[in-house]
């Protein structure tokens, strides 16, 4: 059978203790935790989804191609830019160098976007 291309369903869990959520990128299904998605703000919660569903629609386990790609269509329906960055660091450790990098990208892709959609040059000055 051929590898999903997009999320084909959704299953919440209790716990999936060190992580809000995960995807098999084979089946297409997501399982959300529930204890860590009830904590969030629903950006966040969007964020979150829209980032396991870049991992099957890629066909990726690279994380930072899948911010990217959770992060435009996030972006692009209109949702706070700054909770876009809130979504990882709330989630990520810095003492975590690839969560740190993530981190950082993110910050970056908000902020190029703020400039680029809405205008705001502020973010480029001192
Ligand atoms: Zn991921």
């Amino acid at each position: 059978m051929a590898w999903a291309k997009g999320i084909t369903r959704i299953t919440y869990v209790p716990d999936l203790i060190s992580t809000p959520a995960r995807v098999n990128r084979r089946t297409g299904e997501m399982q959300l935790s529930l204890k860590h998605m009830r904590a969030m703000p629903k950006e966040h919660r969007l964020f979150v989804m829209l980032h396991e569903k870049a991992h099957v629609e890629l066909q990726t386990t690279d994380e930072v191609k899948a911010d990217a790609q959770a992060f435009k269509e996030y972006a692009d329906l209109g949702y706070s830019l700054n909770a876009s960055v809130k979504a990882l660091t709330k989630v990520l450790s810095d003492k975590n160098p690839e969560h740190f990098w993530r981190m950082y990208a993110q910050l970056q892709r908000a902020k190029a976007y703020d400039y680029s959609h809405y205008g705001n040059t502020k973010i480029y000055q001192k």
